[in-house]
């Protein structure tokens, strides 16, 4: 059946995004394997100046980020079935659109980024999962100007006679193709963690996260646990809690690849 997907996937991600459509397995026949495997691209969360959240014993969200980060670098290779990349490897400062554009120029297939919580109430704890969505309470020019750079990203010669309401549309649909991606990938995270984290009352709640707004990539924010609860911080502090965690992640991205045929971009 020929759906919206293959509509989008086919040709107006080919006509927006010619890599996309660069899937040519006899041009590099030695690498296709590794061409293949769709690429990862965690992201720690903070670092160098901005430490994000500080916990109940000092623990800094930075560190607990990266180290979360590595386990699940490490499960998601362990598996053979992915690329993995990193916004940062170090205790390095980057913008969040500087995130995002790493992750598209990389090519990345999926985008998880992980975090940890902190609330003044330290009772506070759980663990949810984000996914980005423009929030009802956004003023409709902010909105609409976000939009219009998110268009302009897509602009590639043979597009340039195109009308900015062509580009519109295809900037929606593929956003909202992304967005059901993310959510896939989002429940399925939920389910995983379930299993052994208590989670918030909302587990799977959206927000327009600036390093969620990739037009083309689906993506979460995993807010671990809150450091300010000493429990919370505690586990996050444990490398065996935090690889449990880095396991339910990884099982998460198989159960997304398996139900997702095609990924929204899926590039060398
Ligand atoms: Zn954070």
């Amino acid at each position: 059946m020929l759906s919206r997907r293959h509509v989008l996937s086919g040709a107006a991600l080919g006509l927006l995004l010619p890599h996309f459509a660069a899937a040519k397995p006899h041009a590099h026949p030695k690498s296709t394997r590794s061409r293949h495997r769709p690429l990862v691209l965690i992201d720690p969360g903070h670092g160098g100046k901005d430490p994000g959240c500080i916990g109940a014993s000092g623990t800094l969200e930075k560190h607990v980020a990266l180290s979360a980060a590595q386990a699940l670098r490490r499960h998601l290779l362990a598996s053979g079935r992915y690329r993995v990349a990193m916004t940062r490897k170090s205790d390095v400062f980057i913008p969040l659109q500087g995130r995002v554009e790493i992750a598209r120029r990389a090519g990345a297939a999926l985008f998880i980024s992980l975090h940890a919580n902190a609330s003044t109430d330290h009772r506070a704890h759980g663990t949810c999962v984000y996914r980005f969505a423009w929030r009802a309470s956004d003023a409709r020019a902010a909105s609409m100007a976000k939009w219009e750079n998110s268009a302009q990203r897509f602009e590639n010669p043979a597009l340039r006679g195109a009308s900015r309401q062509v580009l519109h549309i295809l900037a929606t649909l593929m956003r909202r193709e992304t967005q059901i991606h993310a959510a896939k990938l989002q429940a399925a995270m939920v389910k995983r963690f379930a299993a052994h984290l208590t989670m918030l009352p909302i587990p799977a709640p959206h927000a327009r996260f600036a390093v969620l707004s990739a037009p083309d990539i689906p993506g979460v924010l995993v807010e671990m646990g809150f450091l300010t609860n000493k429990r919370e911080e505690a586990m996050l502090r444990s490398p065996t809690h935090r690889d449990r965690m880095a396991r339910s992640m990884r099982l998460a991205v198989d159960t997304y690849f398996a139900t997702v045929a095609q990924p929204v971009r899926w590039r060398s």
